[in-house]
């Protein structure tokens, strides 16, 4: 198989602020592997970089072989690389197999499309009333908040009162224990769905500090869970789970991460990274399997090379196409 890629700058809508960063543009690469597609997401978090991604993806190109249904031995036979561009290769061989067989991968999966949850809308970190107004104008029935600066309540409050859309929030690793445990019971009164991230990733001690003071919210675990050894790790310390392919390396470890999930009666959401249709749409074809979905990315870029998962508000469809489904947009570049 020919592993070929391009680098892909996409512009967001609104600045994107977190608690930790700020972009107005992303950097990916697209991987193609034969007609298979895939996207690696160079995540300022996790230190990935374009030009690394693409490093990464020339190391990996010859170890590919020539048969893409060895899907687990070529991804068992990889030297190791960042996870965006396992996730990459891991995604294109999906795509290929379902190329190949003629069949959509939620098919080859044995998955319902009828059953992916609706989609969450992202508010990056503003003013309280910026973020406000953007909840409303949304008109999502699932807004996700971005905290961790000194006004969350005031965010919040300022939210709640604007809308009333399910809640949920994201403090992105930005708080510390006491940060939590006094922030948390006040959130709690603007009817919360969960939060994610509330300490830096690894901190199990401070999770278990934190859940013996039973706060009021469910706790999901994001940027301290990547794989399905992660997911084990946290036993007993999260009610929930953020998967995304970007993190796990791609569909083979999400699907085992959700499992290893289940089998602890953990909730799980499925989420992204900012990435285009392509890594989106291969994400959505898991949503069948998961209680939460957060899959805006696309929604935050401007400039979309792709199209593939179907956007009517917050409803969700899958392609009904050959492999992940996602195809080059009309008239790129
Ligand atoms: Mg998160």
């Amino acid at each position: 198989m020919h592993l070929t890629w391009e680098g892909v700058t996409l512009n967001l809508r609104t600045t994107f602020r977190l608690a930790r960063s700020t972009s107005d543009q992303r950097r990916n690469v697209i991987a193609h592997l034969d007609e298979g597609l895939g996207e690696a997401a160079a995540v300022p978090h996790y230190h990935d970089t374009q030009a690394g991604l693409m490093d990464d993806l020339a190391r990996l190109a010859s170890h590919l072989g020539d048969d893409p249904f060895q899907i687990e031995d070529i991804l068992n036979g990889l030297p190791p690389c960042s996870q965006a561009a396992r996730a990459a290769v891991d995604v294109a061989l999906h795509d290929l197999w379902g190329k190949r067989l003629g069949q959509p991968l939620y098919r080859l999966l044995g998955l319902n499309p009828g059953r992916v949850p609706q989609t969450s809308f992202t508010i990056a970190m503003d003013e309280p009333a910026v973020m406000a107004e953007r909840a409303r104008q949304s008109g999502y029935p699932i807004i996700k908040v971005k905290l961790g600066s000194a006004d969350d309540e005031a965010i919040v409050s300022a939210i709640r009162q604007a809308t009333s859309a399910r809640l949920r929030v994201d403090a992105n690793a930005g708080w510390t224990r006491e940060q939590a445990a006094d922030l948390i019971p006040r959130l709690a009164e603007y009817d919360l769905e969960f939060i994610e991230q509330p300490l830096p990733a690894g901190d199990l001690e401070g999770l278990r500090w934190l859940q013996a003071r039973k706060l009021g919210v469910p706790i999901f675990g994001d940027e301290g869970v990547k794989t399905a050894r992660d997911v084990a790790r946290h036993a007993g310390l999260l009610e929930g789970v953020v998967i995304k392919l970007m993190k796990a390396g791609g569909i083979r470890e999400a699907l085992r991460a959700i499992a290893v999930a289940r089998s602890l009666d953990m909730r799980v959401m499925l989420s992204c990274m900012i990435e285009t249709s392509v890594g989106v749409t291969a994400a959505a074809h898991l949503a069948p399997l998961c209680d939460y979905v957060d899959l805006d990315g696309p929604l935050l870029i401007a400039n979309d090379p792709f199209v593939g998962l179907r956007y009517e508000g917050a409803t969700l469809t899958l392609p009904d196409l050959p492999g992940i489904g996602a195809t080059v947009r009309n008239g790129y570049p």
